[in-house]
Formats: C-alpha cells, structure tokens, sequence
C-alpha cells in the first residue's frame, strides 16, 4: 500500500497553514545589554524589565492574544531597531515595560504611562523634524492615549500600586516612530525602596503582567481595529 503516501514527495498539495490573523501585540522589555538602564536598591532596571515583558506575553499568549518580544535576553538593541521591528511585523499595538527613577524624593512611586500623541506636534517640531517622524496619524495618537489609560488604570488596580497618570512624550523614540498605538510604561520607582523591593520579585512581576494584559484586552474589545492592520482606521 503506498498510495497514500503521495503527499510525501509532494508538500506542495498539501493544504497551506492557517494564517494567524489575529492582532499582534509586541512588548518590548527596555534597555538591555551594555544598557542596564536605572538602578535603586540592587534592582536593575533592564533585568526586571526582561522577567516582566517575558511574563506579559505569556499571558497575553495564555489569553488567547498574538503576541511577541522585542528581546528574549540580555541585549542591546538602538531603539530606531525597536520601533523599526514592531512596524515591519505590521503590529496592532506595542507595549515598551520600563522602570522609573527619580532623584527629588524617594517617596516618590507608582506607575506612569508615556504616549507619543502626534496631536501636540506643532510644539514639538523640531524635536519631531530631528527624529525624522514617520506619522502624524491623529486617530494613532488618541488610540495610543485610550491604551495608555487602559493599561495605567488596570495594572493600579492588578498591581496595587499608586496612579501617577499619562503623559505625552512625543520626543520618546519608541512611541513616536511606531506607526501603531503605543504606550511605554514605567511600572514602579526603583528610587523607593518599597517598589524597588517587591518590582524585584516574581510575584509582582506576574500582577504587573496580568494588569498590562487585562488593560489589552479591555482597550482591544473597544477599537475597531483590522485583524491584519497596524492601523486604527481614522473614525
Ligand atoms: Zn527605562
């Protein structure tokens, strides 16, 4: 009996994959390599940011999302590559997880969102011009705003932690060259000494990741995005 074997030799008559057409969802762990980014505490900024943009896929992929990593380990990657990378994978959305630091005080904590909303550009032209902005698309700017809030609101109540609310950033480089909603959050100051110390542990860690997560999904149901597209169409 060898007739059922046909397909064998032949691959090519076999039904294609499925494409996934579901949205893809990039998180992009901050720093890394040469960069450590911040540090408080004996914490470093780029390893917890690694651990915690590891888990956040994981449960974005455990929730049924598509989702993707920017770096899996400890690298240097410019963040011209980053945004560059989320846009040639046509993603919906990009979440960028860092921490903070600030040196005015040390009871300063809680998560902050950073957008890069294209709607304050004419103050921002030249700095724009520099970076050489690849989208003035208002409706990214206002989706990105809807995430950041979505996210920041979510992890606070995930995470237990204090809402330092959004702000536009339209010279940060990984938001403002990405041609799809994007958001970076700085998840706790390692500056005080009650982030820094439980940011460090892999319980919180895992709140942090299912608060971005359950901030995706929620602002994912209320936007009509394409399965396929990394644009929110103008509305
Ligand atoms: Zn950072």
């Amino acid at each position: 009996m060898t007739f059922g074997l046909w397909w064998w030799r032949r691959p090519d008559l076999l039904p294609p994959p499925l494409r996934d057409e579901r949205p893809l969802i990039v998180i992009d762990a901050g720093h890394g390599g040469v960069d450590g980014g911040t540090q408080g505490f004996g914490v470093l900024e780029k390893d917890i940011a690694l651990s915690t943009a590891v888990r956040t896929a994981r449960e974005l992929r455990q929730r049924g999302l598509r989702a993707t990593l920017t770096r899996t380990t400890d690298i240097a990657i410019t963040l011209e590559d980053r945004a560059r990378m989320v846009n040639n994978l046509g993603a919906a959305a990009l979440v960028s997880v860092h921490f903070n630091f600030t040196t005015a005080s040390s009871l300063v904590r809680g998560v902050e969102t950073f957008i890069s909303d294209p709607k304050e550009l004419s103050a921002q032209r030249a700095v724009a011009n520099q970076l050489g902005v690849p989208s003035d698309d208002p409706a990214v700017g206002a989706a990105s705003t809807a995430l950041a809030d979505a996210i920041r609101t979510a992890v606070c109540t995930q995470a237990r932690t204090a809402d330092r609310g959004t702000r536009n950033r339209p010279d940060l480089a990984v938001t403002r060259r990405t041609h799809c909603p994007a958001v970076l959050v700085e998840c706790a100051y390692l500056s005080n000494p009650d982030d820094a110390a439980r940011a460090a542990t892999p319980a919180w860690q895992a709140s942090l990741a299912q608060g971005i997560t359950n901030g995706l999904m929620q602002w994912s149901h209320s936007l009509p995005f394409a399965p396929t597209g990394h644009r929110i169409p103008a509305r």
